[in-house]
């Protein structure tokens, strides 16, 4: 991931490259395609990587996964929650409704390990 877009709320996407960028206002063209059609979107919260949004997902995986020493971690442009005694691994989603309360879901990537 590019160090432009690690932080805030809204991003673009070239519609051509795909590249994403951290700003708010379309810029006239994109850099690196040249191309002039951009999709301005709602950054994800499971694509933000802040420290606030941080504590946020790991107190929303406590709760959910009812387990405890889960580390979020943020690689691929997302945040993902692993329980480091056992090596399991969750991908974040953003998610609503009652079934999520805090706004996110986990999808298990990685079962534990038998040993
Ligand atoms: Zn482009």
């Amino acid at each position: 991931m590019s160090a432009e877009f690690s932080e805030g709320k809204y991003y673009c996407q070239c519609v051509d490259c795909e590249r994403k960028f951290n700003i708010q206002e379309l810029p006239p063209k994109c850099p690196l395609c040249g191309s002039y059609r951009w999709n301005r979107k709602n950054k994800l919260n499971t694509e933000t990587n802040t420290p606030t949004m941080e504590k946020k997902i790991l107190k929303a995986a406590h709760k959910a996964l009812k387990r405890r020493n889960l580390t979020a971690f943020f690689e691929h442009g997302q945040w993902w929650i692993e329980h480091r005694p056992s090596g399991a691994q969750w991908s974040v989603c953003d998610a609503s409704g009652p079934s999520c309360p805090d706004g996110f879901d986990f999808e298990q990537v990685t079962q534990e390990s038998e040993d």
